[in-house]
């Protein structure tokens, strides 16, 4: 997403202008138009960019594929390890270009095995990723990966909302939360493996659905596609990552063309007026609009759109809500997950009861529709994807501001 302004307020929404092409084939935009400080990301490069930038530094083309090795297959922490490239050459990168894997603050482990990490970016900011293993079967592990720091689309149940946007994150440090997650799972003996594909993985699935909303990113988060993707490296099938968005349309159908990943949608509103109350998009994006995009989205065969309700108390988690849910998602292949609301201390917002719950869901399956109620994972960590507990983002962002923490 180009912006010559930072987006800091949902409100900016209403001058942020649509998502530009991506280039294919192109190498991959090294700076950002956005606020972050300019640097060369390496992650972010492609083959060709990584040539383009050899070249720049008077040194062959042909270290582009071992730089490519170095960074993708072996998946280095740092430019040093790059052990047949020469000293010079190191010297050169760790000049003019970074390597931007996020580092490890914190790390919190659920009885359940969810493990959730608070990272930190080259310049400071706080951002998430959330490791599911075996969430869907044994083998299938999931990582959730942030797209931005804070966001700007002020959904009022997230607690990521709180922080505002500071910023898109760039391709390599969207690429460098996987890598950087692998890496602790190898340290920490905790890397599963997967039969999945030819290549044994501890992470199978990515899911941008952590703090930030995709879409807004778009150029990063379908350079980050790209490499994750791509010939070297993890090599995951499109189908193995979704994109979550809450409805940013025209980066919808673009996403259909310059990509093949999953689609999921937040949905949390039957009807206009209660979904804009607690998602701002739906006041420049409506339903309608948002409905019209997915049915002209290009769904490959046997592919599903997956539409994510959150089930606030009192909301929109009505026998009503549920009968509109279901005309509203009738023309669609898809399927429905119900997530009870994670309540924090600082929202307004309950869960609703389990027969409440229950009574939302043989409505909706009555009406045909598949829908599951998504079972919470690491409850015991706060570790909803985008929701990072309200404590811990208070916390980040008062150390972010250089005020006291206060426990
Ligand atoms: S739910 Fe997603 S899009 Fe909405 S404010 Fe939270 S992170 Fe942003």
């Amino acid at each position: 997403m180009s912006s010559d302004a930072p987006i800091r307020s949902s409100e900016d929404l209403h001058r942020v202008p649509e998502p530009e092409p991506l280039p294919h084939g192109k190498r991959f935009a090294t700076k950002a138009k956005t606020d972050v400080p300019s640097v060369v990301d390496l992650l972010g490069l492609d083959l060709q960019g990584l040539e383009d930038l050899l070249v720049d530094m008077g040194e062959k083309k042909f270290r582009a594929k071992q730089l490519q090795q170095w960074l993708h297959d072996k998946r280095v922490a740092s430019v040093d390890d790059m052990s047949n490239l020469s000293k010079a050459l190191r010297d050169k990168l760790k000049q003019q270009a970074a390597l931007l894997h996020p580092t490890i603050e914190d790390v919190q482990q659920s009885v359940d095995g969810t493990r959730k990490y608070q990272l930190k970016t080259f310049d400071g900011h706080v951002i998430e990723a959330v490791y599911l293993p075996n969430v869907s079967g044994e083998g299938k592990h999931a990582l959730c990966i942030s797209s931005q720091v804070g966001c700007a689309l002020g959904c009022t149940f997230c607690a990521t909302a709180s922080l505002k946007l500071t910023r898109h994150l760039l391709p390599g440090e969207i690429v460098g939360q996987l890598y950087t997650v692998m890496r602790d799972l190898e340290a920490e003996g905790l890397a599963p493996t997967s039969d999945v594909g030819k290549a044994k993985r501890s992470v199978t699935r990515l899911v941008y659905m952590g703090m930030g909303e995709p879409l807004h990113n778009y150029e990063g988060v379908v350079a980050s596609i790209r490499q994750f993707t791509g010939e070297h490296g993890v090599g995951l099938a499109p189908h193995r990552i979704t994109v979550s968005t809450s409805g940013m349309v025209p980066a919808i159908a673009r996403l259909g063309v310059d990509t093949t990943v999953q689609i999921a949608i937040s949905l949390n509103g039957s009807h206009d007026e209660g979904r804009a109350e607690v998602m701002p998009v739906n006041k420049r994006w409506n339903l309608d609009a948002l409905l019209g995009a997915l049915k002209a989205f290009p769904l490959k065969a046997r592919r599903r759109i997956t539409f994510e309700y959150v089930l606030l108390e009192g909301v929109n988690d009505s026998d009503d809500d549920a009968r509109r849910v279901v005309r509203l998602l009738e023309p669609f292949r898809c399927r429905l997950n119900l997530i009870p609301y994670n309540a924090h201390p600082l929202s307004p917002f309950k869960r609703p009861s389990e027969e409440r719950v229950h009574a939302f869901q043989r409505i909706v399956k009555a009406g045909g529709l598949d829908a599951f109620i998504r079972t919470t994972r690491g409850d015991d960590i706060d570790a909803a994807c985008g929701m990072l507990g309200a404590k811990k983002l208070e916390a980040a962002r008062q150390e972010q501001r250089g005020l006291p923490v206060v426990e």
